[in-house]
């Protein structure tokens, strides 16, 4: 039984959490037995205040994400992305470290007769294949979308992630820019994420929704998360990333500077939400996600501010 994270990243390579993804992967035959065991950690899920922060341990499920009170009231575009995604069962036992560091949803990758990069593979039979679930922005590299909700969500943050107990970085290092066709993340074998630290609370309008081909049990073709700090009933400024749509998550720049300084308004909202597929390049069959994109984004922020 491994207590210490000292102790856990000795031991190299995967890791079990909540194993909503592992015991996945591991029925396909794409990782092996043996994941060094998260679950007696002690110490890492937990949610709490340190020098105004707030500090997430990786071991928290997201049901306690989406049902925290104090997350909740400061941080709602997290707690509602961590209660809007996958199944309850799933919320109940997967990690908020798990769903940063899962691996990617296509199908090619999770097939084992299907060639991947990500699986070692010399091709990606995705690009020229089935990929109507794929990205807008294509980068030429991997084209299925990153998975992870929360990911997405805390980069309308800019929140931190403690690294074995002691390095922070900031989350966009964790993915990078996506061009590195064959991993999903940027950790080393030897790094466990331990916290995700959020800023210290600030008076904001903030929610996240998702576009999505089912009802629930199923990742979103495209979703976002808003965060509007507000001077009366203008903008003063806009915080807003979107998932479903790149290798990772993205931020969307020229939609939050368009908002800054406008009216908290529909017309406001519609006018900046045209920008977020500027520079989009979309796959054969997944032209559809463009105007699904700056619908989305659109109504996110009319969901923001109720
Ligand atoms: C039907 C369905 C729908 C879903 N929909 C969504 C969705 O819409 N959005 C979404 O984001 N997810 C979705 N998921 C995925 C789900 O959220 C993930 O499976 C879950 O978050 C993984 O967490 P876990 O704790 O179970 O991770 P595990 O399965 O235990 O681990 C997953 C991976 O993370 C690594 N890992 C785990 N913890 C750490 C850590 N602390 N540090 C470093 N590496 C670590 C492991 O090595 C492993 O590779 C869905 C899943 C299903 C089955
Ligand atoms: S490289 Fe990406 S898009 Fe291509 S098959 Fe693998 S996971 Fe799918």
């Amino acid at each position: 039984m491994i207590t210490k994270i000292e102790d856990a990243i000795k031991e190299s390579g995967e890791y079990l959490a909540g194993g909503t993804d592992y015991m996945d992967r591991l029925r396909h035959h794409l990782v092996n037995e043996n994941a060094v065991d998260l679950n007696d950690l002690v110490g890492f899920n937990q949610i709490e205040t340190a020098n105004g922060k707030t500090h997430i341990g990786a071991m928290t499920t997201m049901l306690n994400v989406a049902q925290s009170p104090f997350i909740r009231d400061n941080y709602a575009g997290l707690a509602d992305a961590a209660g809007g995604l996958a199944t309850p069962q799933i919320r109940q036992v997967g990690t908020i470290g798990g769903n940063l560091t899962q691996a990617t949803r296509c199908q090619y990758y999770r097939h084992p007769h299907l060639t991947c990069t990500k699986k070692g593979d010399a091709t990606c039979g995705g690009r020229d294949g089935y990929h109507p679930y794929g990205v807008v922005f294509d980068n030429g590299g991997c084209v299925a979308p990153h998975p992870s909700s929360l990911g997405m969500a805390l980069y309308a943050y800019n929140a931190e992630v403690e690294i074995n107990g002691s390095e922070i970085r900031p989350i966009s290092a964790i993915y990078g820019d996506g061009s590195d066709h064959h991993r999903d993340h940027l950790l080393g074998k030897n790094e466990i994420i331990t916290k995700i630290i959020l800023p210290a609370p600030t008076a904001e309008k903030a929610t996240y929704f998702r576009s999505i081909a089912r009802a629930r049990a199923e990742w979103a073709l495209v979703e976002c998360t808003v965060r509007l700090i507000l001077d009366g009933e203008t903008i003063k400024q806009a915080f807003i990333a979107v998932g479903g749509v790149a290798a990772v998550p993205m931020r969307l720049p020229q939609v939050e500077a368009a908002l800054a300084g406008k009216p908290a308004k529909e017309e406001s909202f519609a006018e900046a939400a045209q920008l977020a597929a500027e520079g989009a390049n979309p796959l054969p069959q997944t032209g559809y996600k463009v105007p699904l994109l700056v619908n989305t984004v659109e109504e996110t922020l009319i969901r923001a501010t109720g």
